[in-house]
């Protein structure tokens, strides 16, 4: 991780789902951020004591280039509301124009460079989980590119239709690019007119019918940490390893 402690100032918030909020930060210096599409800021969020509580926020940001490492002006999260968590009393009150400090970034939840590409990649989120693939779709869109015989399929976990973060997103990406394909499982309400990409339930448990190749397949498997857990069990017992199976679990730092 870069330890150095960079100051941020809120350029603009939207809810985007209930109880989801994307803030948009840019650099009080001015400067561009250096990331790899898929890593998350830290921010340090003054408490009452002499202590710095420290929470993760993987950038959801979209780059300009489809590089490992691209430079963003604009450092954009999704931030799901916990009752009574300390991050989420003080980012769901605070403004445009306040500043807050980070470290970061850091992470390796990312598209791969290293190993010979698959043919498949499945991308499994639930709720904000899904930001680090809307920071990877430039290099989503070139690996699709490369070769006509891949294929990437989103599984997105969400409660309700309303919790669909960044549709717009992943829709004009779908359009754009004939082998990408996005299922929702929805744990709380299906939508009123479903299409057969519209699934009742845990994505976890939809994982468990979906037909892998594990000879074939990468996994991400990014968000609640019951899901990455059950996901994982499910995906070594059909013979993925820890090299065919990336893993985000979005825990609090102590
Ligand atoms: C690498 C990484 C990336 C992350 N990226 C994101 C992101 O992009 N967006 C995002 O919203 N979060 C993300 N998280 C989680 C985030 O860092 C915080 O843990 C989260 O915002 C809760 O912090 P809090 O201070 O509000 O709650 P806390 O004060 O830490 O927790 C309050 C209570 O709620 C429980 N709790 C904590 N998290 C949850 C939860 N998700 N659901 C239900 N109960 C919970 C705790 O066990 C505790 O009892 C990420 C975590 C990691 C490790």
């Amino acid at each position: 991780m870069n330890k150095e402690t960079l100051t941020l100032i809120v350029d603009h918030i939207r809810e985007i789902a209930p109880g989801v909020r994307h803030i948009g930060f840019r650099r009080q210096d001015g400067k561009t951020l250096v990331v790899k599409p898929g890593q998350f800021i830290t921010l340090l969020l003054p408490s009452e004591g002499e202590e710095v509580v420290r929470r993760n926020y993987s950038i959801a940001t979209i780059p300009a280039s489809s590089d490992p490492e691209v430079e963003i002006d604009l450092i954009e999260i999704a931030l799901t509301y916990v009752n009574h968590g300390f991050a989420s009393e003080r980012l769901f009150s605070i403004k445009t124009g306040e500043t807050l400090d980070m470290m970061g970034p850091s992470g390796r939840l990312l598209f791969f460079h290293e190993h010979k590409p698959p043919r498949r990649l499945i991308l499994v989120a639930t709720g904000t989980g899904v930001s680090p693939y809307r920071a990877m779709l430039p290099q989503l869109a070139r690996f699709l590119t490369e070769d006509n015989t891949r294929e990437i399929v989103l599984l997105f976990g969400i409660r309700t239709p309303h919790h669909v973060l960044y549709h717009d997103d992943f829709v004009t990406f779908a359009q754009q690019n004939q082998r990408f394909s996005f299922h929702c499982c929805y744990s709380r309400e299906m939508p009123s007119n479903p299409s057969v990409c519209d699934h009742a339930g845990y994505v976890q448990t939809f994982l468990q019918t979906f037909p892998l190749e594990a000879a074939e397949d990468i996994v991400y498997l990014c968000g609640n940490p019951a899901m990455v857990d059950e996901a994982y069990t499910h995906l070594k017992a059909c013979q993925f390893s820890i090299h065919t199976v990336r893993r985000e679990k979005y825990l609090s730092a102590r």
